[in-house]
């Protein structure tokens, strides 16, 4: 947990959040700035910078970040889906609390890779 974390503090409750899911160790809430007709965020509640920091001790927290992804996704309903993460602000990393974007609606059709 650091304090001046914007998704730390969201996990803290000091910071309101529109939350579609929780687990022990996972966060999942709506994006403030929603690019797609649906766009969650789903966070570890353990503070961890970005993927490329994450090593072998790491591997059960993202395999549950993951899971907790695809459950959110469908306990909402939200059909089918895409999951990005952004990993450096090369890649367009603003907030360093590693956190995978789920985005799904009409308009998601267009292929990027
Ligand atoms: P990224 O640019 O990949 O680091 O994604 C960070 C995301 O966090 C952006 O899509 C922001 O809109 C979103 N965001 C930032 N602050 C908040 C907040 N307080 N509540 C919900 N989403 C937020
Ligand atoms: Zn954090």
């Amino acid at each position: 947990m650091l304090d001046d974390c914007v998704f730390c503090r969201i996990i803290r409750g000091e910071i309101p959040a529109a939350k579609v899911y929780e687990d022990g160790e996972n966060l999942v809430f709506r994006d403030i700035k929603p690019a797609a007709p649906v766009h969650f965020l789903a966070v570890p509640k353990r503070h961890v910078a970005r993927l490329a920091d994450c090593g072998e001790a790491d591997a059960g927290l993202l395999s549950s970040l993951l899971l907790a992804a695809g459950r959110a996704a469908r306990r909402e309903n939200v059909g089918d889906f895409r999951l990005i993460v952004n990993d450096g602000a090369g890649a367009g990393q603003t907030v360093f609390h590693l956190h995978a974007h789920i985005l799904a609606g009409p308009g998601l059709t267009e292929k990027l890779l």
